[in-house]
């Protein structure tokens, strides 16, 4: 089949070598030339693992190709992926200019049938909205508007979108989701389901699982943060709730709050459609008023410690990036955190796998930048822990206590077993376990 994929970021990228892969021709598009220009080289603008294999791969096998040219990738494709930016918009609504400046481009461009599939998230109604601006310009005959949220994790991107658990697939016409069900049937061999559904429905899945997911998070920060002040360990608390089928094992780590591209521009958007329609979502304002508050916890444990001093320390941070295996930092609770210490005066060096280009250009010379994770530890007079990197996690604890000035860490992710900080002679403290005094 022909695809054509607008928008070349974490999900547009993946989608587009993921279905090439699977023997379509794909063509990508979008309106960075830079990110267009690598990518013809085979160069991944992103870092997701095993992503650059495959990209190499299907462009040596001429199944991908890169442009700037819009109207040149519509021009064959059978189907063609949105996979376009919906930011947070000032009053928190999903900004859908991207979205729908492009279907208005693609009501110029269509001359013969074409489904138009929404891959971004957004909010109820879009699907709709795309349609009415194709009908300007097209007779309905020439275009179906699908809506096919994607539901993949930056880090095991490519995992998720060769086997997915499920595809969901918002179709109002029988011949679009035909053509979704011949696309997706190669990636569902093993029995997961592909649900056939309403397009407002489908949009609305893809809102419901992220904020169920932030509230898994939210619920277990509130649980730690109890913890702390009853001397219950979450550690254990978290294993006892986890095996309960009912709960599941997953997203129960609690830390220094969610971030990343999707959480909390999702949530915010969901919570304003509850308000659009003059419902009052009490959970989910709960869920983002735990998620501001914990990522100011740490500060507090630091404050605590330093007895309201932080001007003039200098402290090592391990982790930008809002999760580990990914260099993305948008949202990541690392910037708000460091933005806080630099307001209180604090000196910052930071380390991080794979983000350091990505924080580089967010904050230039305010911070201290180091090559490895135990430079940045040099004389710092403690450690900060933001992101559970396993490299973190089976360091030289010898080579640490080296390097800081004293043997100091606040781990935000609950990296480290608390006897083995205590036998290691650390000051620790972590999420919800007592301190290791
Ligand atoms: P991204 O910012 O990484 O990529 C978007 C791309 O679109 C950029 O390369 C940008 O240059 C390009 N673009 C902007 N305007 C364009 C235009 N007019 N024509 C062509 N290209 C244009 O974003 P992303 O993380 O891939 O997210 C895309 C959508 O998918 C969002 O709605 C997001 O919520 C959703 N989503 C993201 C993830 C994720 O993990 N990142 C997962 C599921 C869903």
């Amino acid at each position: 089949m022909k695809i054509a994929v607008i928008g070349t970021g974490y999900v547009g990228l993946v989608t587009g070598t993921c279905f090439a892969e699977t023997g379509n021709q794909v063509i990508c598009v979008d309106v960075n030339e830079e990110k267009i220009e690598a990518l013809k080289k085979g160069i991944t603008p992103i870092y997701e693992p095993g992503l650059e294999v495959l990209l190499t791969r299907n462009i040596r096998e001429e199944r991908i190709s890169f442009t700037n040219d819009l109207e040149a990738a519509v021009q064959d494709a059978l189907v063609i992926f949105l996979a376009l930016p919906t930011p947070s918009g000032e009053d928190g609504s999903a900004d859908l200019k991207y979205v729908l400046q492009v279907a208005a481009q693609l009501g110029d461009l269509i001359t013969s049938y074409r489904v138009v599939v929404n891959k971004s998230t957004v909010p109820v109604g879009t699907a709709e909205k795309v349609a009415a601006i194709l009908s300007e310009k097209l007779p309905a005959e020439l275009f179906d508007v699908v809506s096919n949220p994607e539901f993949l994790r930056e880090g095991v991107a490519v995992d998720d979108f060769l086997k997915p658990e499920r595809v969901v697939v918002g179709a109002g016409s029988e011949r679009a989701a035909k053509i979704m069900e011949e696309l997706y049937n190669p990636f569902v061999r093993q029995g997961n389901p592909v649900y056939f559904m309403d397009t407002r429905s489908a949009e609305m899945t893809k809102y419901a699982a992220n904020s169920f997911l932030a509230m898994k998070i939210s619920f277990m920060n509130e649980i730690a943060n109890l913890c702390e002040r009853t001397g219950a360990n979450v550690d254990w608390v978290r294993i006892g709730i986890g095996s309960d089928q009912r709960i599941g094992k997953r997203f129960l780590f609690p830390g220094i709050g969610y971030g990343g591209s999707c959480f909390p521009k999702d949530v915010l958007a969901l919570n304003l459609t509850a308000k659009e329609h003059a419902y009052d979502f009490k959970l989910l304002q709960s869920v983002l008023e735990v998620n501001r508050l914990q990522k100011g916890r740490i500060i507090e444990k630091l404050r605590a410690y330093f007895r309201n001093e932080l001007n003039g320390k200098l402290l090592a941070v391990w982790g930008l990036a809002f999760k580990p295996e990914t260099d993305d930092i948008r949202d990541a609770p690392s910037i708000d955190i460091i933005e806080a210490l630099l307001a209180e005066g604090a000196t910052v060096k930071v380390y991080d796998p794979v983000a350091m280009d990505n924080i580089h250009r967010k904050f230039g010379d305010q911070l201290g930048y180091s090559a490895n994770q135990y430079e940045a530890l040099q004389d710092a007079d403690a450690l900060l822990i933001l992101t559970e990197w396993s490299e973190f996690r089976n360091p030289d604890f010898e080579k640490m206590k080296m390097q800081l000035k004293t043997p100091v860490v606040f781990d935000g992710r609950n990296v480290y077993a608390l006897e083995k900080m205590k036998e290691q002679g650390f000051y620790y403290e972590s999420m919800g376990r007592n301190t290791v005094p």
